[in-house]
């Protein structure tokens, strides 16, 4: 297991504050924030667009860091292509197949806004949705969803972990069974890349989303999209970067990945998560999640000791635990903990307000943990829940 302690001295902040909030994003390590600085001090340029030394360097490096996610991915860099968050990979899909009126799109009522809305959209285009629910501890019965498949079933789009819950979904079983019968298969890897091993050839799913800025440490402002077969799609954006040539009114896309990353790109903050998942490569990302649930199952099992306090999700979970403390609102309760004791956890509906609602409430306080969080942390937050007590009784 490595040296937790030692990881921390990559992220300053966490000297200042009891950072208990990966899920919405990650902190950096430094050695990803030095990457960005020396792009913009030695070698800030365009990608792919020039012939001198600037330029020359700033796409080697890009493609670098391309390279590096695949291979950490265990996808081909020529499916691999970078966006600006997962919300905008999904909405390439939605926007780029060639959707026809009737056909039918199976997803589920754990998903964040950004897997839900892309596929609800497509109903203005003819387009059907169902939309699955899981059981109270937020795991999906794989079952239902088979029972759903149609003649007309193109696509099923699920998340492996949740946001709400920190339930992991059997992705590959669902992939599994929705090849059989010719579908294809999204997954919404935003809170599963990075806290857990993922091979997407073993997946064989035939799409994969996932943040730069979340379990894989890199900065705001990345994302990254496998496609199994670019030339299904038909680009959603095009412009700069995209086409091989244009004669008269006639053009002809470049292939994967270019075709599908129009204009000017996050640069730097593609070569700093090139650098970032070294960093948890080199960690070891199965002890990563070893890590990140031992303190998650810890949390859970201590926060639901109270009675105060309720808990959400399943026994197996990931890195996150949802809670409410009963009579205090869970904005209330992240602002206390915060002021007091420098907590940062979030509250809110997580941008799910569907599965949130099917909880029975408006909002939950998320505590989610990373590479770099402690069994003090663990304390540090328990005892300070424990304290609102006071305030509730
Ligand atoms: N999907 C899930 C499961 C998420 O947790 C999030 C963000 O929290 C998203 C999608 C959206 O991610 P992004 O902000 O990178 O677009």
């Amino acid at each position: 297991m490595y040296d937790v302690y030692a990881v921390r001295e990559d992220f300053p902040v966490l000297k200042e504050v009891v950072y208990l909030d990966s899920t919405a994003t990650t902190q950096t390590p430094i050695p990803a924030v030095e990457a960005m600085v020396e792009y913009f001090y030695r070698y800030a340029g365009n990608h792919g667009r020039g012939a001198h030394r600037l330029a020359r360097e700033a796409t080697n490096r890009y493609e670098d860091a391309r390279e590096t996610v695949a291979s950490f991915l265990d996808a081909e860099p020529s499916k691999t292509v970078f966006m600006k968050n997962t919300t905008e990979g999904i909405n390439l899909i939605a926007n780029s197949y060639p959707w026809e009126a009737g056909d039918h799109i199976i997803t589920t009522l754990l998903e964040h806004h950004s897997n839900l809305l892309p596929w609800l959209r497509l109903q203005k285009k003819g387009v059907k949705v169902t939309v699955i629910s899981p059981d109270s501890e937020g795991k999906i019965d794989i079952s239902s969803i088979e029972e759903a498949f149609t003649e007309k079933t193109r696509l099923v789009a699920i998340t492996q972990v949740s946001n709400v819950f920190g339930s992991i979904q059997d992705v590959k079983k669902v992939t599994r069974l929705a090849h059989r019968n010719g579908i294809k298969t999204l997954i919404d890897g935003a809170q599963s890349a990075g806290h857990m091993p993922v091979s997407l050839k073993d997946l064989d799913c035939d799409f994969f989303a996932t943040a730069g800025h979340k379990g894989l440490l890199g900065p705001q402002g990345t994302g990254v999209l496998y496609i199994k077969e670019p030339d299904v799609l038909d680009s959603a954006s095009v412009g700069g970067g995209t086409i091989s040539d244009i004669e008269g009114c006639t053009y002809v896309l470049e292939p994967s990945p270019a075709c599908f990353e129009a204009g000017t790109p996050n640069i730097p903050g593609v070569i700093a998560l090139g650098k970032a998942v070294e960093y948890v490569k080199k960690i070891g990302v199965s002890e990563i999640e070893s890590h990140e649930i031992k303190l998650s199952t810890e949390t859970a099992k201590r926060l639901s000791e109270l009675e105060h306090v309720e808990v959400y999700g399943p026994d197996d979970r990931a890195g996150i635990v949802p809670f409410n403390v009963k009579g205090l609102h869970a904005h209330d309760v992240a602002l206390i903990l915060d002021q007091t004791r420098k907590i940062c956890v979030r509250s809110g509906h997580h941008c799910a307000i569907p599965i949130v609602r099917f909880l029975k409430v408006d909002s939950t306080v998320r505590a989610s943990f990373a590479l770099y969080n402690t069994e003090e942390e663990v304390d540090i937050l328990v005892n300070a829940v424990a304290g609102l007590k006071a305030l509730v009784s």
